[in-house]
């Protein structure tokens, strides 16, 4: 055997390795991830599920070029004592440099730089804690759940409804419906009203209803504007079973709106992010006829990381007394992990009830993990949870 070419073909690997894990991180770097599980990219990353919700940084990182990362740092590292005792104990036939050299452990005259900051790159994510910059712990079924250090949480005695469904191109009702069916849970289907969406009118908004009343499903609507509900009239809005709006299309200054959801939107100070966004919540929940909070206490990916230091027990217990004042549910949701435990802890003592939502477009429909999570935690029950009114 030849063991020169053997050699060859594992540095090899071990480089490709390292490039597709560096490459991971020079395209989503850990800024960026940081907040990714408070992101709605969900859909782009399908291979997830939400039975290994990601959460933090590492945690995406790791499972997103865990097997090149590690078979690049752990080769890495092997090759590098091997090649430095090879090249102590034969000097003259093992020389590790000048790459140009035919006898060098590298192939390409340009790899050893690569090579060396790929590993570096690759070498330090792996070995980052995970929870460097995670909000909470991750909990990845893929890497973890194998080594038992995380199981799904059991299912609530109680009866569970998804309240927050797209139909899509990926989800039919009829899928929706099967989904249930297999996970034990019942659908809840919304849809948004306003410009560039097809409900505008009660014609529409009725239309929508009647649709979907054939269906063993609960109705509602997803507004995202402030002021929405001035296109319908009243007794057209009452068919509905709810509604379900978030704080997460602020009005800009100039006019038009910011989705704060978005990947890309750029906070460059948590502070004075919250003096326009407690305001915008404020609006929602005093203003707007609605029945569940969608999303509450999201941030932005930029400032995700601080989530503990932002919402400081008086924003809190802010969005609490609004939401218990006109009896609005509180929707714990399941793609941004939010809200948070000692939010969630707050309500339910002051008497709040809960709502979960996947918000989904896809398979993930009525697959809770985080919402579960919750429940188990705070000791939420069948009295902590939203009930539809009967039309
Ligand atoms: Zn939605």
């Amino acid at each position: 055997m030849n063991i020169g070419a053997l050699w060859k073909t594992v540095v090899m690997v071990v480089q490709a390795s390292l490039r597709d894990a560096c490459s991971v991180l020079v395209a989503d770097p850990p800024v960026k991830l940081a907040g990714y599980c408070q992101s709605s990219l969900r859909d782009d990353w399908g291979r997830w599920g939400n039975d290994s919700p990601p959460c933090g940084t590492i945690g995406p990182l790791r499972a997103r070029f865990g097997p090149s990362g590690t078979i690049g740092a752990v080769g890495f590292v092997v090759i590098s004592i091997t090649a430095i005792a090879l090249h102590c104990s034969y000097p003259r036939q093992f020389i590790i440099h000048p790459a140009s050299s035919e006898k060098s452990i590298m192939s390409h005259a340009h790899s050893r730089r690569c090579f060396l900051e790929a590993s570096l790159v690759a070498g330090a994510a792996i070995a980052t804690p995970r929870n460097l910059f995670a909000t909470e712990t991750p909990h990845l079924s893929g890497n973890l759940t194998a080594r038992g250090e995380s199981a799904s949480p059991p299912k609530p005695a109680f009866a569970v409804t998804d309240y927050h469904i797209h139909l899509s191109n990926t989800l039919t009702i009829d899928q929706a419906l099967q989904l249930g069916k297999e996970r034990g849970v019942q659908i809840g289907i919304v849809d948004h009203p306003g410009q560039g969406f097809s409900i505008n009118s009660d014609a529409d908004l009725k239309k929508y209803i009647e649709g979907l009343r054939k269906y063993p499903v609960h109705v509602g609507l997803q507004p995202v504007y402030t002021g929405w509900s001035k296109s319908f009239s009243k007794p057209v809005l009452d068919q509905l079973d709810y509604v379900l709006m978030d704080a997460l299309t602020m009005p800009r200054p100039d006019g038009g709106w910011l989705a704060i959801w978005q990947i890309d939107t750029v906070v460059d100070n948590g502070e004075e992010f919250m003096t326009h966004y407690m305001p915008f919540i404020e609006q929602v929940l005093t203003t707007e006829p609605i029945d569940i909070f969608g999303w509450p206490t999201f941030l932005p990916v930029p400032i995700a990381r601080q989530y503990a230091q932002l919402w400081t027990p008086q924003r809190v217990d802010r969005i609490i007394e609004l939401a218990r004042a006109r009896k609005i549910a509180i929707e714990i949701n399941e793609v941004a992990h939010v809200p948070d435990e000692n939010f969630i802890g707050r309500a339910k003592r002051a008497g709040l009830k809960f709502t979960f939502g996947t918000d989904s477009r896809n398979e993930h429909a009525a697959h809770l993990y985080y919402c579960y999570q919750m429940v188990e935690r705070c000791g939420l029950g069948e009295a902590d949870m939203f009930v539809v009114k009967k039309k």
